[in-house]
């Protein structure tokens, strides 16, 4: 249990303005925006509320700051990363405990999220210095060819409240260490993370205007003029593909470079000669991280007929003993973000007992307050179940089966999503198949867990396109120049 002192201490420490050009302000009608604990219902603290001016005052910070950002050296911007880096290190347990009161999610799991957002800040100080070109004789040789990359220019960023920290540094890394100043919108339901993170960059010697955050009950209206702006250069977006599509119109005006991470639907296969005790885990792990909210959260099991019935009876056993609580009380599980996700859940899991599922563990909403879900497994879920083609975003694990490879393959690929996907097998030849057809931009084999910072996360198909982390993540915030210079 965590001590309400420590609650209150780490809340309290979190300046709640916005920061534009390096300071700290209220908006400029002095409206405040409430922050939520999702298991309690109680209102934990709030944040400035923008208006349209405040967010046509931060971008006019990242403009402002754009030329000597992107002019500053490369091993000065890889520096601040990497001091950054090590605050958030240093201060991993308020910022756990900080997430979670915001979030819901388990102190583990924020703890875990901290350690993975700030993994960002470190690749990409490593990567500031790696920027390079090219020099070539052009083929007649007449001509020599330089190609540059340089900054892509000030670039907006929305962020979801599911990962309130990691969404962001993984783009603030690159944006960092590219040379791009910004302009960042968290979530409303958890800003005080992003909020705490600009503070971190700012001690860590980030200069005035790089980085500007902007909190807001008005998302549409504050957002629509920034992305329409020409001063913006890029909009990089991590939410709901309903909303991305929305914005990308938006985006169309000013042909803005632009990288989107949206929703997911991700299958998990169970085949034949996996080995089932790793399966089991790794079920575990994909479905359960972040509490089944996560856009690479395994939504669909499809196991092999040979399998179904022991996989099902363990899955079953692992969810049932699971937790539900306060996630800053140590519990396993905690609530889903608000009460419209739990309704939701609540509704896909009825919509699949009423085509004939059946629940083997859970299956309802629980507490007395706050927004919980308890974990549960479906089996004998119909084919035309919603919960097969809407992203849950809960702890529900739906199972059906398969009998051949081609079927679990054509199964996998019937969603419009295409961002992960998991199989479990111990052939190399169905290993290479499975990763070369499935319709997705990340396959895990005999492992629960896909995202990693030197990897290119992302997707295809409606869960969007673009690429963060590895070294993909910075190539995003780069533009590519050519010079050609008569000898
Ligand atoms: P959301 O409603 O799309 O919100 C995401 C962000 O967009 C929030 O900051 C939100 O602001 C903002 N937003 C909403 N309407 C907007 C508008 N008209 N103009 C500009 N910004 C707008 O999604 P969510 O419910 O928070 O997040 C869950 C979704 O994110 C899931 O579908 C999940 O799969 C996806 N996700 C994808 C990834 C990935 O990398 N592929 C990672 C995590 C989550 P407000 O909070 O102020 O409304």
């Amino acid at each position: 249990m965590t001590n309400a002192m420590d609650e209150k201490r780490v809340v309290e420490a979190v300046r709640t303005g916005l920061f534009i050009g390096g300071e700290w302000r209220e908006s400029s009608t002095g409206n405040r925006l409430d922050v939520e604990d999702p298991s309690t219902g109680e209102i934990i603290a709030s944040v400035a509320d923008a208006s349209v001016a405040d967010g046509a005052a931060a971008l006019d910070a990242a403009a402002k700051a754009q030329l000597s950002w992107a002019a500053t050296a490369p091993r000065v911007r890889g520096e601040i990363l990497r001091t950054a880096y090590e605050l958030i290190v240093e201060r991993a347990d308020d910022l756990a405990l900080l997430m979670t009161l915001e979030m819901g999610k388990p102190l583990a799991e924020s703890a875990a999220e901290i350690a993975y957002g700030a993994e960002f800040f470190r690749w990409f100080a490593e990567e500031a210095v790696r920027i390079s070109g090219r020099f070539q004789t052009s083929p007649n040789g007449a001509t020599r060819l330089l190609t540059m990359q340089q900054p892509v220019g000030p670039v907006l960023m929305i962020t979801p409240w599911n990962f309130p920290l990691a969404m962001g540094t993984r783009k603030i890394g690159p944006a960092i260490a590219a040379g791009c100043t910004m302009v960042v919108k968290p979530a409303s339901q958890t800003p005080l993370s992003m909020l705490a993170l600009a503070e971190i960059l700012s001690e860590a010697g980030l200069p005035d205007g790089v980085l500007n955050v902007v909190t807001t009950s008005s998302t549409g209206a504050v957002m629509e003029p920034l992305i329409r702006d020409p001063r913006l250069r890029k909009l990089t977006f991590t939410g709901s593909t309903p909303v991305g599509r929305r914005l990308v119109e938006q985006s169309a005006q000013g042909l803005l470079r632009v990288s989107m991470e949206l929703g997911g639907n991700a299958p998990f296969l169970v085949f034949a000669d996996a080995d089932l005790d790793r399966a089991v885990d790794g079920a575990m792990l994909a479905k359960m991280r972040n509490g089944g909210e996560a856009c690479t959260a395994a939504n669909r099991f499809l196991v092999h007929t040979s399998l179904a019935p022991e996989f099902s009876a363990r899955l079953t056993a692992r969810m049932a003993a699971l937790q539900v609580g306060r996630g800053a009380d140590r519990a396993d599980v905690g609530p889903l973000i608000d009460a419209k996700q739990r309704d939701k859940v609540a509704e896909l899991v009825q919509d699949a007992v009423d085509g004939g599922a059946t629940v083997t563990t859970g299956g309802k909403a629980t507490g007395d307050r706050g927004y919980f879900y308890e974990p549960t497994v479906l089996t004998g879920v119909a084919p035309s179940a919603r919960i097969l083609r809407e992203e849950v975003f809960g702890p529900v694990a739906p199972i059906i089966t398969f009998d051949t490879d081609d079927e679990a393959i054509t199964l996998a690929n019937d969603t419009e999503f295409g961002l992960a996907a998991y199989a479990f097998t111990k052939d190399l030849t169905r290993t290479l198949r499975v990763s070369e057809e499935l319709e997705v931009g990340m396959v895990a084999i005999n492992q629960g867990i896909i995202s990693n910072p030197a990897a290119p996360f992302g997707g295809i198909k409606a869960s969007g396109f673009g690429r963060e982390g590895g070294p993909e993540g910075i190539s995003e915030y780069l533009e590519t120049k050519y010079v050609g210079i008569a000898p």
